[in-house]
């Protein structure tokens, strides 16, 4: 088994409760292609040839991504499953090219703890009014915390009074804190766009919750499934000021 292949076993965990895994790539592992390989095979189509060894394909695939040859990293494809809140998938879901299938709350009811409940308190930012700067005191932390567990209690005792009303799921969960609410999904995606969505939700000004993911996925699963091209992003894209 290669370590490739371990990467379709791994289950990373994120924020509080959430998570995400690989649950499906393309090259699949057992191809005995790796996925940086694919893309520089995916380069040499256009003239009938493929892999020169590791110095020639490792530098072609740098060349691809400092020139913006885009479509050979879309021979690659990741298909995650991922458990997070519903403030992090309205951003994610932003980024059109990717796939998606969520969880029904029309079908599954929620738990009482399906809720993200953060571990601090961020400011508002004084002078960027999409963002957060530095952090409340713990006592006011934790009297904010304290509240919001109780928030949730409530909505979701609500929540289950309306189902046991008879109330449909569907309209039922209009009790619920909608943004805090853990959702599942698979999100699928090929290399050339999930480095734009790495592009944009790694750097600081991305919110925190989906910057955690993002850093996820760069860290435990793209870095290792691609490591020229990783590295190449970094140097090419990530370090670029
Ligand atoms: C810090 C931050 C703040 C943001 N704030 C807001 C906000 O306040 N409100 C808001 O609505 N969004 C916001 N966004 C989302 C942002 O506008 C983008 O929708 C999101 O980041 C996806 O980026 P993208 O379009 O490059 O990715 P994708 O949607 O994956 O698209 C990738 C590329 O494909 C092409 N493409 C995709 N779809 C089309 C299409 N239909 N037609 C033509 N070309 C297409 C474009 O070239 C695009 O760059 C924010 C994003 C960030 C990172």
């Amino acid at each position: 088994m290669t370590a490739i292949h371990g990467l379709l076993e791994k289950k990373v965990a994120v924020l509080d409760q959430g998570w995400v895994e690989l649950v499906d790539m393309l090259p699949h592992p057992s191809a005995g292609v790796s996925p940086d390989l694919a893309v520089v095979n995916a380069a040499r189509v256009s003239f009938l040839g493929e892999s020169k060894g590791d110095r020639r394909d490792k530098r072609l695939l740098f060349y691809l991504l400092r020139e913006r040859h885009t479509s050979p990293f879309e021979m690659v494809e990741f298909k995650f499953r991922v458990r997070a809140p519903l403030l992090t998938w309205w951003q994610w879901v932003r980024h059109r090219t990717w796939n998606f299938n969520a969880q029904s709350g029309r079908y599954t009811p929620f738990r009482e703890d399906d809720h993200y409940q953060p571990d601090r308190w961020r400011k508002q930012s004084p002078d960027n009014k999409q963002a957060s700067l530095g952090e409340l005191t713990t006592t006011m932390s934790n009297e904010l915390s304290q509240a919001l567990k109780e928030h949730y209690a409530r909505g979701h005792a609500l929540y289950v009074q309306a189902l046991e009303q008879g109330v449909a799921r569907e309209q039922a969960r209009l009790f619920l804190p909608g943004f805090a609410v853990y959702y599942t999904w698979y999100a699928k995606t090929d290399a050339h766009n999930l480095m734009n969505f790495l592009r944009l939700r790694l750097p600081q000004d991305a919110q925190y919750e989906i910057r955690a993911y993002a850093e996820a996925i760069h860290k435990e699963f793209f870095t290792p499934a691609m490591p020229w091209t990783a590295e190449a992003f970094q140097q090419f894209v990530l370090d670029v000021p």
